[in-house]
């Protein structure tokens, strides 16, 4: 494989891709699998088919290493944060270029992706400074003490769509705490993780403390942790299914969880909206790393007013879109993650179709690949198919049109999920409206983008638990203790 930037100098040999107690190792049999390029199916690199006995190695170096990076002090926990979002800043082109290369996002958004993703190594180095606690007195006058404590070895479980910023999202935050970590990336995209994990050794992050495991054997090595009474603690970001089987199984050690999960966002424009920027917005939303985001706008809800100007402006800047591989520079839609994605896309559409939606641009496979889609906008849809109900991930957008601004809220909040909530109208009123009466755990009023590493990131409903990122993000990986002292 030739790389167009420096990769090599931050991945290890092929196949010794588990890094465990310090070291870049292979897996006892060396199994190894493929990491290919969706875009021209290239194979990039061999990485290590961990096992659950490697898993378990992970879990026990770990939890070694727990009590003393424990005892770290903040400031030296945010010198390490601070080196190694430094390092991923210097090697941006490295980073941009594995993310495109693996999982098919366009270099230009790879390299926001790398400002967004090393934002958290920069924010949980300064949070490690402030996890203060309180002293308070109780109601009859004795002192009582809140502390907050590291709460021990954690099993962080990452999805493939943005392989860098879920990482850094999980590892930023546990290391700030005093935690120490095995991590398992998604066998889809590893690369950009390992090339992380490297960063975070150069950087000083002792042995132990973080530990990395690749692997095609998901279910049985999340079995064995989530069994393991050394494991205290499960982050994941993924699929709603998977998770739900996760927090099942967790419930056998009673472990702190937390679940950032799928989305089904509604993205409503109403009457008053400024129909460019809701244009703008719409695009951000719904093409941003071709649909495969938590936070895709999946439902676009356009009140009847604005609908005719909305839906023949959005066709004209779709049209204007350039399919290509990612690396290419002026390329807006790349490939999707695998064939299965594309054949998924093709099925919803036809469904719509079916169900009398009206294709206006593109609803076809593209010709530059087995991966690739074209960007498609289906208006009138009915708001029981499938494109509608279901998390899309991939470069459509649904339109339904409605009338009065209850009948766009109830359909709105009508999902099992509770992500990312976008609305565009010009009236504060409304906004304040849509503020209190939105179901979901993160909500952009006339913008497009949501995300940073500044703000508490979650869901609710079956989106998930927990917040990461912002003043919360630090508290999932710590115990609360209160301590009464009696003089
Ligand atoms: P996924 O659930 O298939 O996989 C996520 C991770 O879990 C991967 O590492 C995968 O290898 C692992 N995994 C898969 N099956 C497993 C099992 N049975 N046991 C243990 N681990 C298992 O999700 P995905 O396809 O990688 O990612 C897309 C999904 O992630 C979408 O639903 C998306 O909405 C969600 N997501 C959510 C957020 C968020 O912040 N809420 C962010 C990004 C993605």
């Amino acid at each position: 494989m030739t790389w167009t930037n420096n990769v090599t100098t931050l991945l290890p040999a092929e196949g010794e891709t588990l890094f465990i107690d310090g070291a870049w190792q292979p897996t006892g049999s060396r199994a190894t699998f493929a990491v290919d390029n969706p875009a021209d199916g290239a194979t990039l690199f061999q990485v290590s088919d961990g096992t659950v006995e490697d898993a378990t190695r992970a879990l026990a170096s770990a939890d070694d290493a727990a009590e003393a990076w424990a005892a770290t002090s903040p400031a030296e926990r945010r010198r390490v944060l601070e080196t190694a979002y430094d390092a991923v800043m210097d090697h941006k082109e490295i980073f941009a270029e594995l993310m495109t290369r693996e999982m098919g996002k366009t270099y230009k958004e790879a390299l926001g992706e790398v400002n967004y993703g090393a934002g958290f190594l920069k924010w949980f180095a300064e949070e490690a400074m402030r996890a203060y606690g309180r002293t308070f007195h109780l109601p009859d006058g004795r002192k009582g003490l809140v502390t907050h404590d590291p709460v021990g070895p954690c099993y962080l479980v990452t999805p493939w769509n943005f392989p860098l910023a879920m990482g850094t999202r999980k590892i930023g935050p546990a290391l700030a705490a005093g935690d120490t970590m095995v991590v398992k990336p998604a066998s889809a995209t590893p690369l950009t993780t390992i090339a992380l994990i490297e960063v975070l050794r150069q950087a000083g992050v002792p042995a132990g403390v973080v530990n990395l495991v690749t692997s095609k054997h998901s279910t049985a090595i999340s079995n064995t942790l989530l069994d393991d009474p050394r494991l205290r603690k499960i982050s994941f970001t993924g699929s709603t299914s998977v998770g739900k089987a996760l927090m099942a199984r967790a419930t056998n050690q009673v472990l702190r969880t937390s679940m950032e999960l799928g989305g089904n966002a509604p993205f409503v424009v109403f009457d008053d909206a400024d129909v460019d920027k809701a244009v703008e917005g719409v695009l951000l939303a719904k093409f941003r790393n071709n649909g495969q985001a938590c936070t895709a706008a999946n439902r676009i809800l356009v009140q009847n007013g604005i609908a005719p100007a909305f839906v023949a402006k959005l066709k004209a800047a779709v049209e204007d879109f350039t399919v290509g591989d990612g690396m290419d520079e002026g390329t807006d839609v790349s490939a999707l993650i695998n064939e299965r994605a594309v054949e998924r896309m093709e099925r919803i559409v036809a469904d719509a179709v079916d169900h009398g939606a009206t294709l206006v641009v593109g609803g076809h496979r593209d010709g530059h690949g087995p991966c690739f889609f074209e960007p498609t906008v289906l208006d009138n849809v009915p708001r029981d198919a499938e494109v509608f109900t279901d998390e899309i991930f991939g470069p459509v957008l649904p339109i339904s049109r409605f009338d009065t601004d209850e009948e766009g809220m109830a359909a709105a909040n009508d999902t099992i999920y509770g992500l990312a909530f976008y609305a565009f109208t010009t009236s504060i009123a409304r906004s304040e409206w849509v503020q209190r009466h939105a179901q979901a755990g993160v909500l952009a009023i006339n913008s497009g983008v949501l995300s940073d590493a500044s703000v508490p990131f979650g869901g609710v409903k079956q989106s998930g638990i927990g917040r990461e990122g912002g003043a919360e993000g630090i508290y999932e990986y710590m115990n609360t203790k209160y301590t009464l002292i009696v003089p």
